[in-house]
């Protein structure tokens, strides 16, 4: 008898939106995806990529058993083994390792997928208990999140759904077309309703195309133009002077400061003219409700954290916060906090009192590479990778693949696919993806708390990353009854009162409960209940100039004058999906957009092959001449695995391993290269 049954799922990925699904299931087999037409963000729709999820579940390339390496490093030649097999195999390397020093070990994980389940819970207890380093996560967001934490004291925001009754949304650092589509949805209501919107951005992106304005600046100068902004705010007296009284601290120190951006100093910073800087800072203090919706790609340089704290505060200043439609957004995720039990789930109880040191996933590539030391600890032994790809998206790649090819490195990978990173590993374990395991999970753009349900059993021998973690711990003799809680059990204990679990499990997500107008009357999470201008210990955000610019490395920027960004390609989500061919055929191949006046200036055809270069490395890609790049800016779009782009490098050949003034996260964004042409221009598509 055949059957058909909807399932109600969450999207796993890296994205704002966390959408609702169903899940349509037939005899056993998940036939279809959708967007839930009930959950109010999600509202139906699904984006391009997660609609091919079936595609990419039943992938003739998923991992579906346990691999032991049988070539070199990187080479891709694995052989089956059992379960039994590899589970021994780990365990006694581990505990070999263990028996010197734990912190040799080293777990590496992100995103991959953001369900607290097969993400930290059972992960989390088993490394805790191991005594294995601890990772500091921050590839992607920590620059903004640590700026929103010392100025809201929290990573808190504005409610999505209100950004339909804006009358001026400012898109800052986000291509919400491709990355945000949810939130996308209500600027286009506001638009319709006649709200301006003005995009903020040095690539010209679709969201760009779509916006009344584009602002195209400078990567890395998105503080200097808060300033500038604020400049004008304070001449023309578009200051709301009773918020700022009442709910800010710091602001004299700071308007001093702004007082030294004048429009014509703003604009030769940002690369734009005085008239914008005008002009955005007439609309964004004459237009209420105004909103700004902030994304992480203006963080990912050195002055990410200052920058992000000073649009932060512009709201603050004109009191958009007194509106349900002003206010600003870059995360929803701290409204989980008090709603959820991380210690519960992650058990850090279990290290009973060890101080272990912590490494930084964002310069796997030179901690690979070091030796034992006082300062560092023990050289890394061991890394088990679960829901990361790091050879193919942690920056400066060269160091990365070193590391990863250390033969005496014992590395684990849990994986769907043979990823740049799982051809490095010693053994491969085959994971469940998401419609094959529960998970709960919060969301860092809206404030709904999302439960996946199981649609299929997992395919061939995967499992999901919490019984691998149950089944390791069993086999490393870790006795403590938490290692024996099921899936059911960890995410009824995932949230709070908050979060009803009989609520969760029945309708498949529950609203958390926030004010419209969170901050109308103050009441920030801060220490001080206001917005924190002169934070503690940071003191006045200000504009840092990039690792790499002509203002602050003017010999480097004469021999690699072009600033380089790094934002995804539209059908990929970070590196995932690369491997889905209908999405691959899209995006077709690794393309480099360039400005017609800078692609001429070296000889570059549209099209035409060229070589991405600077001191720490070279990738090859195609030119696309375009109005998408900026003069003196181009946009290399990624993130491809390595071995499916040209001569099996990406675009992290050229990024490199320098933090960001707050959060410890990389510069992605941050890059000076040159382009030369190589070869002849091929007929475009
Ligand atoms: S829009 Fe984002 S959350 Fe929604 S399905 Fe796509 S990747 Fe997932």
């Amino acid at each position: 008898m055949n059957t058909t049954t909807i399932v109600r799922a969450a999207c796993p990925h890296d994205c704002p939106d966390t959408c609702a699904i169903r899940v349509t299931v037939e005899n056993g087999r998940a036939v279809k995806v959708q967007g839930d037409p009930d959950h109010p963000p999600t509202h139906g729709a699904l984006c391009t990529k997660v609609s091919r999820y079936p595609e990419r579940t039943y992938h003739p390339e998923r991992v579906l058993h346990p691999l032991r390496r049988v070539g070199r490093k990187g080479e891709g030649r694995f052989e089956r083994i059992s379960w039994d097999a590899a589970l021994g195999e780990i365990a006694a390397r581990l505990q070999a390792i263990a028996a010197r020093d734990p912190q040799a070990i080293v777990p590496y994980s992100y995103a991959g997928t953001m369900g607290l389940l097969q993400g930290e819970a059972m992960a989390g207890r088993f490394f805790h208990r191991l005594g294995a380093s601890l990772l500091d996560r921050t590839i992607c967001s920590s620059a903004g999140g640590d700026a929103l934490v010392a100025t809201y004291g929290g990573k808190v925001g504005m409610h999505l759904e209100f950004y339909a009754e804006s009358r001026l949304i400012l898109i800052w650092g986000s291509n919400s077309i491709a990355s945000n589509l949810h939130f996308w949805t209500y600027a286009q209501a506001a638009k319709r309703a006649g709200a301006k919107l003005v995009c903020i951005d040095p690539r010209r992106t679709e969201t760009a195309d779509k916006c009344h304005q584009h602002i195209a600046l400078l990567p890395g100068t998105d503080g200097a133009l808060a300033l500038g902004m604020m400049h004008e705010l304070i001449v023309h007296d578009w200051l709301d002077a009773d918020y700022i009284e009442r709910h800010t601290d710091g602001w004299p120190a700071l308007r001093a400061r702004a007082l030294e951006w004048p429009p014509e100093r703003t604009a030769a910073v940002c690369g734009i003219t005085a008239d914008e800087v005008r002009g955005l800072a007439r609309d964004y203090g004459t237009t209420q409700p105004a909103a700004i919706r902030l994304n992480y790609g203006m963080q990912r340089v050195r002055g990410g954290g200052n920058a992000a704290r000073l649009v932060a505060i512009l709201p603050c200043l004109t009191g958009a916060w007194r509106h349900r439609a002003g206010g600003m957004l870059l995360s929803a995720s701290g409204w989980f906090k008090s709603h959820r039990n991380d210690a519960a789930l992650q058990r850090p109880d279990l290290l009973a009192g060890r101080a272990v040191r912590t490494i930084n996933m964002s310069t796997i590539g030179d901690d690979l590479l070091r030796e034992s030391s006082p300062a560092f600890g023990p050289r890394i032994e061991a890394l088990i990778v679960y829901n990361s790809n790091p050879v193919a998206v942690a920056p400066e790649s060269k160091k990365v693949v070193a590391g990863f090819a250390r033969e005496d490195l014992y590395t684990v990978v849990l994986e769907h696919f043979m990823t740049d990173t799982a051809d490095h590993a010693d053994i491969v374990l085959p994971a469940t993806t998401q419609l094959e395991h529960l998970d709960v999970h919060t969301s860092y753009g809206h404030t709904y708390a999302m439960l996946n349900q199981p649609a299929i059993a997992p395919l061939g021998e995967a499992k999901p990353n919490t019984q691998v973690f149950r089944e390791l711990a069993a086999r490393m003799g870790f006795a403590e009854a938490c290692f024996r809680d099921d899936d059911e059990t960890l995410a009824r204990a995932a949230f709070g009162p908050a979060v009803p679990w009989d609520q969760l499990r029945e309708r498949g997500w529950v609203k958390l409960p926030i004010p419209d107008a969170p901050f109308a009357d103050g009441g920030f999470p801060s220490a001080s209940g206001r917005c924190q201008i002169d934070a503690p210990g940071l003191g006045v955000p200000d504009h840092v100039p990039n690792h790499e610019s002509a203002q602050s490395a003017p010999a480097l920027a004469r021999r690699y004058p072009l600033a380089m960004i790094s934002p995804p390609a539209r059908n990929f989500l970070n590196s995932t999906f690369v491997n889905v061919q209908s999405l691959r055929d899209v995006e077709a191949e690794p393309l480099l957009e360039m400005h017609a006046g800078d692609a001429a200036a070296r000889g570059i055809a549209d099209g035409q092959r060229v070589r991405v270069v600077n001191d720490r490395g070279s990738y090859l890609c195609v030119a696309r001449v375009s109005e998408r790049a900026r003069p003196g800016v181009v946009n290399g779009l990624g993130i491809w695995w390595r071995k499916l782009g040209l001569e099996g490098t990406n675009v992290n050949e050229v990024t490199h391993q320098k933090l960001t003034d707050l959060g410890r996260a990389p510069a992605f964004y941050d890059c000076l290269v040159e382009v030369r042409p190589e070869g002849a221009a091929a007929a475009r598509a």
